[in-house]
């Protein structure tokens, strides 16, 4: 258990994968506001689709926020795959929040997961190489309709491409007041880079002896880019790998690259604690029952820094979640459990239940899907012994503990 006090207590919607209609994210907004958030951080742009205007690049919307039946290992294909917010709908739910007390982080994803981004302006990818198949032409990207780990890359080699996101930065962080703006920089596989001639010759000009030096040049520029407009730059802690981060920098932590986030503290690094395994809450109850968010403690990796965690954020990634019903059922009671953890009030697991009873009472007049009770693995909770009202394996659908004791 955590026992810390945290300035930065956020949840994460994920909008790209699957558009979430803003009367939804306003509800869920009010609901984390009296559960106790400070932060949405507001997932916009990915490989699968791009949902904020940006008044200078009208194709962004335009196409990259329009995609077709969508394969995302068997979900529903034909829900909420287009849309985007325009500016009213943003400056709407900012000012919505605000009144609520919380913070929206956008993130633009740099320089990876921009297939969306690259469908609409291909221009501002990397330049292809023979061998590539189509001799220097732009690549054809498209708005991406299945789930992956794709090498579709910002160019970091040319002047113009830079210009590109700075100009849609300079829009959102217009759009939006808070004082951090996350630019994702997680996932990114850099064979585009590695063949670019355009980036061969930045990391030539820059004395930069490979692409992880290069991500790290670009994300150090577009942070010197938002720090001037008085933003913090929160990054994706495999944003580390080419090198330690200046303290204009907020490191969220998921999975991997340990040492490093290790390191970043040790210098004084402010940390977002957002372990895949405790707090990604797109997860089912089987995957990552309520018991172990509520359990989760600090993780081996900030031992000894527990001063320099600035933030517990539960992230929900959209990818599977084809509609709002579904992302109130894993939102909640997780969202509620990860932000009284994250103002030091989750308590004990049976004061922690009554509270999340409470804010379920509370929360009644907005409708919401909360999981039902049977349904967060309470057998997980209980050292084994299944605490379900129902009989063992009859209300705990996805319990392993559950299951095991109904084929004994
Ligand atoms: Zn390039």
């Amino acid at each position: 258990m955590m026992n810390k006090v945290f300035p930065y207590c956020g949840f994460m919607l994920d909008s790209a994968r699957h558009f979430i209609p803003l009367e939804n994210v306003l509800k869920i907004i009010e609901a984390a506001s009296v559960c106790g958030m400070n932060r949405m951080h507001w997932h916009l742009t990915d490989d699968q689709g791009w949902r904020v205007e940006i008044r200078r690049y009208p194709k962004l919307t335009e196409v990259g926020a329009q995609r077709g039946a969508s394969c995302f290992w068997g979900e529903d294909a034909y829900e909420n795959n287009c849309g985007f917010y325009t500016q009213q709908d943003i400056k709407r739910a900012v000012a919505f929040a605000r009144e609520k007390g919380i913070e929206i982080v956008p993130e633009i994803e740099v320089p990876r997961h921009a297939s969306a981004m690259l469908a609409a302006y291909p221009e501002y990818g990397c330049r292809r190489q023979d061998g590539d198949g189509v001799n220097g032409q732009p690549y054809k990207y498209g708005v991406l309709t299945y789930a992956g780990v794709f090498p579709n890359l910002i160019c970091a080699g040319r002047d113009e491409s830079l210009r590109f996101l700075e100009d849609i930065l300079t829009e959102i962080t217009e759009l939006f007041p808070g004082p951090e703006i996350h630019i994702g920089g997680d996932e990114a596989v850099k064979q585009h880079w590695r063949r670019c001639p355009d980036c061969r010759r930045r990391m030539a000009d820059n004395g930069l002896k490979d692409v992880h030096e290069l991500q790290r040049w670009l994300v150090l520029r577009v942070g010197a880019f938002l720090k001037v407009r008085g933003k913090d730059t929160i990054v994706w802690n495999e944003s580390l790998a080419g090198g330690m981060l200046p303290d204009n920098f907020i490191v969220q932590h998921w999975l991997g690259n340990d040492g490093e986030t290790r390191e970043f503290m040790a210098r004084g690094g402010r940390v977002i604690i957002s372990d895949a395994n405790d707090y990604y809450i797109s997860r089912t109850y089987f995957a990552l029952s309520a018991h172990r968010l509520w359990r989760a403690g600090v993780p081996e990796n900030a031992r000894g820094y527990e001063d320099k965690l600035y933030g517990l954020e539960c992230p929900q990634w959209g990818e599977r979640i084809t509609n709002p019903e579904r992302m109130e059922y894993l939102l909640l009671p997780r969202m509620a459990i990860t932000a009284l953890k994250a103002n030091g009030r989750a308590g004990t697991w049976n004061a922690c239940v009554r509270q999340l009873d409470g804010l379920k009472q509370q929360l009644a007049y907005l409708g919401l899907n909360w999981a039902p009770r049977e349904d967060w693995c309470p057998a997980n909770a209980q050292d084994g012994a299944c605490s379900s009202p129902r009989k063992p394996n009859a209300g705990c659908r996805a319990c392993r503990v559950c299951s095991r004791s109904a084929i004994s």
